[in-house]
């Protein structure tokens, strides 16, 4: 197997200054990517801002021989997000890889979470993936070429007690991938999502003494793979959890069909809509929405 490199491309990383997104930083550079390692140094609630994390990643993809600027902006406002995107143009002149890793934690049961505990959250993950991708799309179709990776969580996908700002704003990260995969189609642009776990400062308070090895280096080369020319997939989420690398998608039961229903009808019906022996699984593509609209009339045709 031949080395994937990533020689003449650049890649903007918020979060890198620890934990996964230092990892990322580390690989692309190494492999040749110019990279902008973007982070405000964070507490882990959000809360003060450090200079520090985002530099010493820069130094050290820089002693290591690679190329990297540092950008401490916050990608949790719209001018944050502009200013991270243009320090790649201003620097390195385009964008070619945007992976959005950063994020906080604020835990409250959703009877108490505070308003403001809700939104902290929410601006630096979920808008905080909207203000990047929406500053780097017009220089992505530019070029016509992208390659996006957002950051979700198991969290996202099934939910997770008293964490209501991070279950929203991970499974709305999945929407914002798949409007990217759609409307970056045609312009050489893919975008997925990575479910990742390790054990960084993220798990801090947990206890992790039954967990299995969970290095942030298990996780890297898949989203280095997702960054890369040859990433082949858009649209999709892929999962690395302790080394099992695997795909989550969404899929729906064959259902039922009737030209007309009644609560009681859908009551009866039950076990047969929930029946899973049968599947049908939509991709996040141009033509998806119709695809899945024809699918639908089909049956009704049948029915
Ligand atoms: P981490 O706390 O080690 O790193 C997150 C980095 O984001 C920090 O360096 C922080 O300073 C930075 N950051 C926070 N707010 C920022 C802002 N407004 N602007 C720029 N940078 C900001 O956490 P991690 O475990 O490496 O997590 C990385 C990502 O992976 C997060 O999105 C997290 O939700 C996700 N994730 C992690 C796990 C896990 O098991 N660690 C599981 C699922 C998802």
């Amino acid at each position: 197997m031949t080395d994937l490199n990533f020689d003449g491309r650049v890649a903007v990383i918020t979060g890198a200054g620890r934990g996964l997104g230092r990892e990322y930083a580390l690989l692309l550079a190494s492999r040749g990517a110019k990279v902008v390692v973007n982070d405000n140094g964070s507490s882990i609630v959000g809360d003060a801002s450090d200079a520090g994390p985002a530099h010493d990643v820069v130094r050290e993809i820089e002693a290591a021989g690679g190329e990297a600027v540092a950008c401490t902006d916050s990608v949790a406002t719209p001018e944050g997000g502009q200013a991270i995107i243009r320090t790649a143009l201003d620097r390195y002149g385009r964008i070619d890889i945007l992976i959005h890793n950063a994020g906080n934690v604020r835990y409250g049961a959703l009877d108490e979470i505070p308003q403001e505990d809700f939104e902290a959250v929410l601006d630096v993950h979920l808008m905080g993936a909207f203000h990047v991708v929406r500053a780097a799309f017009p220089a992505m179709i530019a070029g016509g070429y992208g390659r996006i990776v957002l950051t979700s969580s198991i969290g996202g996908i099934y939910g997770n007690a008293r964490c209501v700002n991070y279950g929203v704003s991970k499974a709305g990260m999945i929407g914002l991938s798949n409007v990217a995969a759609i409307e970056g189609a045609e312009k050489g642009i893919k975008s997925n999502i990575i479910i990742p776990a390790a054990v960084t400062r993220m798990a801090e308070g947990l206890d992790t003494s039954q967990y299995p090895p969970m290095d942030p280096g298990l996780v890297s080369p898949v989203v280095g793979w997702l960054a890369h020319e040859e990433c082949s997939i858009s649209g999709e989420m892929l999962i690395s959890v302790a080394g099992r690398v695997a795909k989550a998608f969404v899929t729906e039961t064959e259902g039922v069909y009737h030209p007309s229903w009644t609560i009681e009808s859908v009551g009866a019906e039950m076990d047969a809509i929930r029946d899973t022996s049968k599947q049908w699984t939509f991709a996040p593509v141009p033509a998806g929405h119709r695809e899945h609209l024809i699918k639908s009339f089909e049956m009704a045709r049948r029915g």
